[in-house]
């Protein structure tokens, strides 16, 4: 059984330090639903792996890469269940930096299962192409990577599915849109929402949702109903895998993210129709964001939101045969031809 009741009460802030040693950053963010995190990750920012405590079993909600899983065993350690007691390993989809700490944890947890969208379940059982073409992106050095997962460790979930966790339940929702295979996670008792790369980054300054639109599988038809699906079942709040960004209220981010995936889409098609170029395309991006108040971080940058997304080019690509890239885009580099090999790994069928 769970340790259950009064230890969950403990909140824990990031970066806190006892004593001149960093600890473990917990905080519990809703009745029975710990945030452990955000700890570092590789190239990409942090991650925020979620424990998630029912009556009688629990859930761990985007593990996170696998630098993290035995610092996520500590904390669970500390809030004071029993490992034993975790059943299900959620991922919200299989890009690496969301599910390569799995390994550690079904080596270290032997009843659990790792929870995934049917179409994900070849490439955890050989993630050779996941594993080339994430290194081809980001590197080798640091570049975190899969082993094979053992079938009958893997539990494949259709839309609809419930884990009875005893007094809560976890309903699996299939969300395509940043990925073919990705879910969201909808807790009934909290109604907190784990909407995964479907909502990546906050914009602060705005308050805005942003849909992951970097992904080479990216198909925007799907993201916005998506978007409205989810909406559609009044999230009290969204948990981002990036954790330390709360996201309230979940129907604003939800929202202004469906709009601005829409109004993007349509001035690259637009653009793209008209044959503009990548920079004429990029400004006209840019009036609209600046037309908000959007400021592009850093990190969108890096992601590709600053700029156009080839994810999204090669959606209305496909879509609309007739339409050809904008010339000048950087659609052949090293980075993004990479990035079109690993549509191998999101488009398992
Ligand atoms: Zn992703």
């Amino acid at each position: 059984m769970v340790d259950t009741a009064d230890k969950r009460d403990r909140t824990v802030r990031w970066p806190i330090t006892r004593e001149g040693k960093e600890v473990i950053p917990i905080s519990q963010v809703a009745q029975g639903i710990y945030a452990v995190g955000p700890l570092q990750s590789f190239p990409l920012s942090p991650n925020a792996p979620y424990l998630v405590v029912g009556n009688e079993w629990c859930a761990i909600v985007e593990p996170g890469d696998a630098h993290q899983p035995h610092t996520l065993l500590e904390a669970i350690k500390e809030i004071g269940v029993d490992q034993n007691c975790i059943r299900y390993i959620i991922p919200s989809h299989i890009h690496i930096h969301h599910c390569s700490a799995i390994n550690v944890l079904l080596k270290e947890i032997p009843d659990s299962k790792v929870v995934v969208h049917p179409t994900a379940v070849r490439n955890l059982m050989d993630p050779t192409k996941l594993n080339q073409s994430t290194k081809g992106i980001f590197g080798v050095r640091t570049c975190p990577t899969l082993d094979p997962v053992p079938e009958d460790r893997i539990m494949p979930v259709r839309d609809g599915t419930v884990l009875d966790l005893g007094g809560r339940e976890l309903e699996i929702f299939h969300a395509p849109g940043h990925a073919t295979h990705h879910i969201a996670i909808f807790d009934h008792l909290t109604r907190a929402l784990w909407p995964g790369d479907n909502i990546s980054f906050n914009n602060v300054a705005t308050k805005r949702g942003r849909v992951g639109i970097a992904a080479p599988m990216f198909d925007a038809d799907a993201a916005v109903e998506t978007f409205r699906r989810l909406r559609a079942l009044h999230p009290s709040m969204l948990l981002s895998w990036q954790g330390s960004l709360a996201f309230y209220p979940a129907d604003h981010y939800l929202h202004t993210a469906e709009d601005d995936l829409i109004a993007t889409t349509d001035i690259i098609h637009e653009g793209m129709k008209q044959k503009k170029t990548a920079e004429e395309i990029q400004a006209d991006i840019k009036a609209y964001h600046d037309s908000l108040g959007i400021v592009i971080t850093e990190q969108e940058e890096y992601e590709q939101q600053g700029r156009i997304p080839v994810g999204l080019v090669n959606w209305l690509k496909k879509k609309y045969p007739e339409l050809e890239a904008p010339a000048g885009m950087k659609g052949d580099t090293t980075r993004e031809r990479n990035q079109q090999a690993i549509s191998g790994e999101t488009s398992a069928a």
